[in-house]
């Protein structure tokens, strides 16, 4: 492995086609009769902080039939790393995007026929044609476009020979909430929406696609044609309502269960003894309840870790959990190892990942920081090296 620094993400893609395959069992039909259920691998924000492109590159090799991109710009770097797989940009664009959505031959969400105009006319002159994906809003109130206003959206699309309409979809707002009525009322509202289409002699576009991580676990129904995994890629789960119901799963169709993807490294830079009563870092939050033996480690918020973790996290060294002690500055943290037999300056410290016996997940320090696993990862900062492996 070539040199990188000492604090670095190390990225299990092994682990992320591992996820990928469980899903694929996971969604494919029990019965072999129903059609295949595709899976759009979600890697918007840099793949959730695991690199976009060895993530995209991996999905593709394990067959996902879609990509999920957040902005124009994240799709296009993956057109540029030759990644030719149908790319869906999830946060939809500005018309002033339309140009750069059609010559790299991606597909959008829409809301609205403004854009809709703009995007068949970019298409006509550059001679293509551009798939579409209506987002319905059924209650999440962010993206999309309100039942009542679907038809004519439709029509204005069906009227405009440049733009296909490839997929009917939504989001849920709540699905990893312990009160399941919020998403069932998000499915039904779409599957009503969908058969008063029928109904008025719309035909169904090849696709629809509801389900993000959360839902397409606790919710089958919501599977649909296509899911959309995000978190569950990477080996976390979006809350631990979550926890029995993914490995309940995995048991029945008898699969190892889903692995984290990125363990989060760094390395003590120095080791000193510090004396009973003295005060630790910026502001002097913590004083050593005795005499201490305390590792400076190259690691800080400027790395992604946040400062309302200071004196509240723990960390893995020798396969031991050790705290975290005095305020977390921007390049560095203290940890106490006073009762770490033989620690040493260079020894490897996991803040999350797994060491011997010992594992902190990306959900324990979420739950500390009074966050979702999600930030975490997606905050792991860019000076951070991602080593693959
Ligand atoms: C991010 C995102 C997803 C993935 O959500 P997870 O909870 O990470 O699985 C799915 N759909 C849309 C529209 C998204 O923005």
């Amino acid at each position: 492995m070539a040199h990188h620094r000492a604090t670095f993400a190390e990225i299990n893609l092994k682990a992320f086609k591992h996820n990928l395959q469980n899903l694929r069992a996971i969604t494919e039909p029990t019965t072999g009769l129903g059609p295949a259920t595709g899976i759009m691998a979600v890697i918007k924000a840099d793949a959730y902080g695991h690199g976009a492109i060895p993530c995209a590159k991996a999905a593709v090799d394990t067959g996902v039939e879609y990509l999920g991109a957040g902005i124009i710009e994240e799709g296009i770097e993956l057109r540029e790393n030759n990644i030719t797989e149908p790319i869906l940009i999830l946060g939809s664009i500005f018309p002033d995007e339309v140009a750069d959505l059609v010559r790299h031959n991606f597909a959008t969400i829409l809301c609205t026929p403004h854009l809709a105009q703009a995007l068949a006319k970019e298409a006509e002159k550059q001679g293509k044609t551009v798939n579409v994906h209506i987002k319905v809003d059924t209650g999440m109130n962010r993206l999309g476009v309100l039942p009542e206003n679907l038809l004519p959206l439709i029509k204005t699309i069906n009227n405009l020979p440049t733009l296909k309409l490839e997929a009917l979809s939504t989001h849920f707002s709540s699905a990893d909430d312990k009160d399941v009525s919020i998403t069932t009322q998000q499915i039904e509202l779409f599957q009503k929406t969908l058969s008063e289409l029928q109904k008025a002699g719309v035909t169904m576009p090849p696709l629809t696609h509801l389900a993000n991580t959360s839902a397409l676990f606790r919710f089958p129904e919501s599977r649909s044609k296509m899911v959309r995994p995000g978190l569950i890629l990477y080996g976390a789960l979006p809350s631990p309502v979550l926890n029995s119901v993914v490995e309940k799963i995995c048991q029945k169709k008898n699969l190892q269960n889903f692995q984290p993807v990125m363990q989060w490294k760094s390395k003590i830079i120095l080791l000193k003894s510090v004396q009973k009563g003295q005060p630790l870092s910026y502001s002097r939050k913590y004083f050593t309840p005795r005499d201490s033996v305390i590792a400076t480690l190259p690691i800080g918020y400027a790395d992604g870790l946040h400062r309302n973790l200071s004196n509240n996290m723990e960390v893995l060294i020798r396969g031991k959990r050790v705290p975290q002690v005095g305020t977390i500055c921007m390049d560095m943290i203290l940890i106490d190892v006073t009762e770490v037999p033989d620690v040493q300056m260079g020894d490897e410290v996991v803040i999350f990942g797994k060491q011997g016996e010992e594992e902190i997940t990306v959900e324990e320090l979420a739950k500390r920081s009074n966050t979702i696993p999600y930030e975490i990862l997606c905050n792991v900062g860019k000076r951070v090296p991602r080593v693959y492996r």
